[in-house]
């Protein structure tokens, strides 16, 4: 008897979804089914495969996150070697951070899915479970924090972006290039991180919505003049380049910053938002000045989730929301 133990968490997405009445696949397959399709997998380790959730991945809330959270940490303390959460592609760069953020562990945990849906040729979901699992069970893969394996690659939650709508290798990351990779079922990580300060699951704010707004050329503010008051508790803005945005979009997120938390970052994808080189209006200097703090290397999307927890868990001061920015390369300046 195999003397790991591997948790298969499956929340539905692509990996598990077949056909429905009208055509389109929408997930069915659970996931003792999705274990069950992967020759081999009970040689690597005793698997314990159930569904917690069945949602394509744009369905998926925090709370349901925070509960997945909850669930990897007692499966942690119950002696697991690894966890494996499956779940549907378009978010995995958001969820996968939500963990990262939420659980602070030796365990590996790994999210996956699939490009391709099992009822096409080529469907890629059981390749990525067993390198996922391959993953989960190594002792390369401890202590770095929740990882994303897809297509033989082992990405950083902190760092990977879903960057094509269908292809196989849709999964990178830019900023920093892949932690590792699986090669005949061997794990190698060529760089390890340090594991950044984790949120402490606690009691819940209901003040967490927030706004991303990407600026694009020609753009006068309008958009973030119209945020409708008292419906957002914070305001992440994707600027040009290293931070930068139109002088009227200064003025208006001027206006935003004194009533909220307002992060910096850049629409790049990649890259930190600078703190001190241009000098113009709207520029990263004067962004800075207006009261925005800056997102560091994390982009708009890691830097509204972060903030949706901050706020969620009860973080709320822009001194303390600008410390929790700083491992992550941002803050205010100083
Ligand atoms: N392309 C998505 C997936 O890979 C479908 C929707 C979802 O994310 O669940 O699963």
């Amino acid at each position: 008897m195999n003397a790991f133990k591997v948790a298969i968490l499956a929340l539905g997405g692509t990996i598990a979804m077949t056909k429905s009445e009208d055509g389109g696949v929408v997930p069915t397959l659970t996931g003792e089914m999705l274990a069950a399709a992967v020759p081999g997998l009970g040689e690597l380790a005793q698997i314990d495969a159930r569904t917690f959730r069945q949602l394509p991945s744009p369905h998926l809330k925090y709370g349901d996150l925070e509960d997945l959270a909850g669930e990897i940490i007692r499966l942690d303390q119950a002696g697991c070697r690894g966890v494996v959460v499956t779940q549907g592609t378009d978010t995995i760069e958001e969820t996968a951070f939500v963990l990262d953020l939420l659980t602070d562990l030796e365990m590996p945990v790994v999210v996956t899915g699939a490009m391709r849906n099992p009822t096409v040729a080529g469907a890629d979901g059981p390749a990525n479970l067993l390198a996922s699992v391959q993953v989960a069970i190594s002792s390369e893969a401890r202590g770095c924090g929740c990882l994303v394996v897809m297509n033989d690659e082992i990405h950083a939650a902190r760092f990977v972006r879903k960057m094509h709508t269908s292809r196989l290798d849709a999964f990178g990351s830019p900023a920093s290039g892949r932690l590792g990779w699986v090669s005949e079922g061997r794990v190698f990580v060529g760089s390890r991180l340090e594991r950044p300060p984790t949120i402490p699951l606690s009691g819940l704010s209901e003040n967490h919505r927030v706004a991303l707004i990407t600026v694009a050329l020609g753009d006068d503010g309008t958009l973030i003049r119209a945020l409708p008051p008292g419906q957002f508790q914070g305001l992440v803005v994707e600027a040009t380049g290293g931070g930068h945005v139109p002088v009227e979009v200064a003025d208006a997120l001027e206006v935003v910053a004194r009533r909220m938390p307002v992060i910096l970052a850049s629409r790049t994808g990649a890259g930190e938002t600078l703190s001190h080189t241009y000098g113009f209006p709207g520029g990263e200097i004067d962004l800075q000045r207006r009261g925005l703090i800056r997102a560091g290397w994390l982009d708009g999307l890691k830097a509204k989730t972060l903030l949706t927890l901050l706020l969620r868990h009860g973080v709320t001061s822009v001194s303390d929301i600008s410390a929790a920015f700083e491992p992550w390369g941002g803050g205010s300046r100083r």
